[in-house]
């Protein structure tokens, strides 16, 4: 927390001498070293741009690593950094938070990864229609989003839009082989139905034939009532399911619960909202290919 602060301000600084020094208006903020300066509002959207900005840019995530996403909360100098930074990347409805601090920045700056993302309501649940935000958990919706990322770092900053389109085709291939992968590997499971945390998984099962069901709701801090944590309960000895999933940010109590209940198993199952020690890989693509390995397991997958 502290040092993300440091570093964000130091941001601010450089970028204070790099608008002083332009004098009247440059068209996208840079940092000392004429990097443009990219904010994003969580991890996925983080990694994306910094393996599509590349070289050509400074990238900080408003979310701090290793926090949660769903409730976060700003400092004044974070909105003041959004208000700043040549783009601002993030996902309208997500983060009320920085719904709010963007409204400070041009529209120009700004890119709503909500359309290219083509959220969709919840799968299952209780019936709210609330739009499903996990996105990244589907490599083809990723894709989708590193396209716009590419094409709103390209118009920001026109000198290397041939770089930004040519890092863009190969996170589209990396992803790509992910897709792949995770579509064989998940082809033939003995279990199909899906116990997780919370209800990230919606788009991922939906495109890997598996079936979700989340112990808590979309975001990480609804907590379950004791009926809904028995309806799993029973659903996962009904179903012979192995495996409960927990995750890295947030408690393991509740999927513990439901296996001491049970007899089931538990395991990690990433949503990838946030890089920590305990996270199996270092970024997004080693996280996601961890999280095949635990479902195969899991799952029973052949
Ligand atoms: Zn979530």
């Amino acid at each position: 927390m502290a040092r993300r602060a440091r570093s964000i301000a130091s941001i601010l600084a450089v970028m204070a001498v790099a608008i002083g020094a332009a004098c009247g208006g440059a068209p996208s903020a840079r940092d000392a070293q004429g990097h443009l300066v990219v904010a994003t509002a969580f991890y996925p959207l983080e990694w994306l741009s910094r393996r599509i900005g590349g070289e050509h840019v400074a990238v900080f995530s408003l979310t701090p690593s290793g926090a949660e996403p769903h409730d976060l909360e700003l400092a004044p100098s974070d909105v003041a950094a959004v208000a700043d930074a040549g783009l601002v990347v993030y996902l309208r409805g997500f983060q009320p938070a920085v719904d709010s601090a963007v409204t400070n920045a041009s529209a120009a700056r700004v890119l709503d990864v909500g359309p290219p993302a083509a959220l969709a309501p919840r799968v299952a649940g209780s019936g709210s229609a609330a739009a499903d935000p996990h996105f990244w958990l589907d490599p083809g919706r990723m894709s989708a989003v590193a396209t716009a990322i590419a094409g709103a770092l390209a118009r920001t900053d026109a000198a290397n839009a041939s770089a930004y389109q040519a890092n863009a085709r190969i996170v589209a291939d990396d992803l790509q082989a992910l897709d792949r992968d995770l579509s064989a590997g998940l082809a033939h499971c003995e279990v199909t139905d899906l116990v997780t945390s919370h209800e990230a998984f919606g788009y991922f099962a939906t495109r890997y034939g598996l079936h979700q069901v989340a112990i808590a709701g979309l975001s990480t801090d609804t907590e379950p009532s004791a009926s809904a944590l028995a309806t799993v309960a029973d659903l996962v000895r009904r179903r012979h399911v192995r495996t409960v999933y927990f995750e890295t940010l947030t408690s393991p109590a509740l999927a513990r619960t439901i296996g001491d209940e049970t007899g089931a198993t538990t395991d990690q199952l990433d949503p990838v909202e946030g890089i920590t020690r305990e996270s199996r890989g270092r970024d997004y693509l080693e996280i996601m290919r961890a999280n095949l390995a635990t479902l195969r397991r899991g799952q029973g997958c052949a």
